[in-house]
């Protein structure tokens, strides 16, 4: 078998992959079609060029799932963790980068080492044969997304994300909320109460909607074009519909019994469905958005049962180019029906610089270990990483798959002994339990024969 590694992509994700493969002693080509083909975000023809804010987040890795995942990259001998951190800005706890000196230090890195050649071509095609590692992002050029549709089938990969907010469930307030599908829908009991119903009175209702109006909205980047399916509308572009537009959508409340007081109909009934396998997270189905974050958090918590929820992660449209992974890829992010082609990054459906960078972090490594006759053990799920790579590689709900950050709602639950159960607490226990699985997983790597 060929040592040689070719990486399609030479952004967070392609970079990091790079940088581990060739210290691994493997040849890696990277091909990277800027600064020839241009994308409306990228400005540079530099490899692994941060195209928007200049942040990676929180660093905190006691009490903060993405400083965990820092912290877990660091471990692994990141470039891209090195370089964020010797071109670290001022931020308070944020981890801030200055942009350009980050990327040309990735770029001289990875130019100068002998066993990595940089091509600069667009990839239009999935190569049959060879080791390929597909780090195309969220503006995978048109051509190469168009080859990807074809071997995955069209409807598992899109070209918009259309992301409803999602609310970790603990923070759910369920002596308001109850769980029921439409009209008791389902073969077994999980299925009849596979909705949570947040009841909201015509006043309520109301309100809602005048601050759904009033809220600040972002506009789409230039570049991007808001053609949205009739499926997928922002919920405010509904409300400016019509003030009942939402009742007789996704907020209708037909179908439904509060349970808790079952003589009160109410006037509309927000739902959230299950995220993930481990009913931790749940997603409010059909309330993909524009509004800015802070206003998003605002709206939503008049929602009766959310006053004091907490998101994983908020709504947005965006352009982004991002496959249905937990159909398409397997564990170690190969392609199941192409196991010589891996894919890694955004394009995944994982979304953030960091965890980007991250999941190329980890394709490289299970590359590495798949070219040298070595045999890794699977992430442990209990880490960032491995929380990550299970989300989008099976943890998912595939139907309703859109891009995640990392968050602790994707880690196992952590039997916290002694009854203690504040937040601070139950973080640090998450966060005392990744590092060490990390670090064994990681001295597994090491160990094993090259
Ligand atoms: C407008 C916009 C704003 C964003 N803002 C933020 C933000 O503020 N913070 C944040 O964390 N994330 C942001 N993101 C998401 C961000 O793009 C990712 O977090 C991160 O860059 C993804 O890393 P990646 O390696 O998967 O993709 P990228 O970093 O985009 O790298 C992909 C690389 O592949 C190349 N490429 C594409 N197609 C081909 C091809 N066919 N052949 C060869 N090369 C190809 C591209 O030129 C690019 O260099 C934003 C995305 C967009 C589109």
């Amino acid at each position: 078998m060929s040592n040689t590694l070719h990486i399609v992509g030479g952004g967070m994700a392609g970079s990091e992959a790079a940088w581990q493969a060739a210290n691994a002693g493997l040849d890696v080509v990277i091909h990277e079609m800027r600064p020839k083909v241009e994308t409306f975000a990228h400005h540079t023809g530099k490899l692994a060029e941060m195209v928007c804010s200049n942040s990676f987040r929180s660093d905190d890795h006691e009490q903060n799932a993405v400083g965990l995942l820092h912290w877990e990259m660091r471990q692994a001998n990141s470039i891209i963790m090195a370089a964020a951190d010797q071109h670290r800005l001022p931020a308070g706890g944020a981890l801030a980068v200055d942009r350009e000196p980050f990327s040309a230090q990735i770029t001289d890195t990875l130019r100068g080492l002998d066993n990595v050649t940089i091509v600069e071509e667009e990839v239009d095609h999935l190569p049959g044969e060879g080791n390929w590692l597909f780090t195309t992002g969220p503006l995978t050029s048109p051509t190469l997304g168009e080859a990807i549709a074809h071997e995955t089938g069209a409807d598992r990969l899109a070209f918009f994300d259309a992301i409803a907010p999602i609310v970790y469930a603990d923070t759910i307030d369920m002596d308001v909320v109850w769980a029921q599908s439409r009209y008791d829908k389902g073969e077994t009991e999980d299925e009849r109460k596979a909705y949570l119903n947040c009841p909201m009175t015509k006043d309520q209702y109301e309100a809602f909607i005048d601050a759904l109006l009033a809220a600040d909205k972002t506009e789409f980047h230039e570049g991007e074009t808001a053609t949205y399916f009739d499926g997928c509308l922002p919920i405010e572009v509904m409300a400016e519909r019509g003030r009942e537009t939402l009742r007789h959508g996704p907020m209708k409340p037909v179908g439904l019994t509060n349970a808790h007081k079952p003589d009160e109909k109410a006037y509309a009934v927000v739902q959230l469905r299950r995220d993930n396998a481990l009913g931790t997270l749940f997603n409010m189905v059909g309330f993909q958005t524009k509004m800015k974050y802070g206003a998003q958090t605002e709206v939503f918590r008049m929602i009766p049962g959310l006053e004091n929820a907490s998101f994983a992660r908020l709504g947005g449209i965006h352009r982004n180019t991002f496959m249905n992974s937990p159909t398409l890829l397997d564990g170690e992010m190969r392609l199941r029906t192409r196991p010589n082609i891996r894919f890694a990054g955004q394009v995944t459906g994982v979304e953030g610089y960091v965890e980007s960078a991250a999941m190329g972090l980890l394709a490289a490594r299970y590359a590495i270990a798949e070219l040298t006759g070595a045999t890794l053990p699977p992430v442990p799920a209990t880490t960032a990483m491995g929380a990550l790579v299970t989300h989008i590689s099976g943890g998912a709900e595939a139907k309703t798959f859109q891009p995640m950050n990392v968050n602790f709602g994707l880690f196992p639950p952590v039997d916290l002994k002694g009854g203690r159960k504040n937040r601070p607490a139950r973080y640090k226990a998450y966060t005392d339990r990744a590092k060490a699985d990390w670090q064994a997983w990681l001295s597994a790597f090491d160990t094993e024969p090259a």
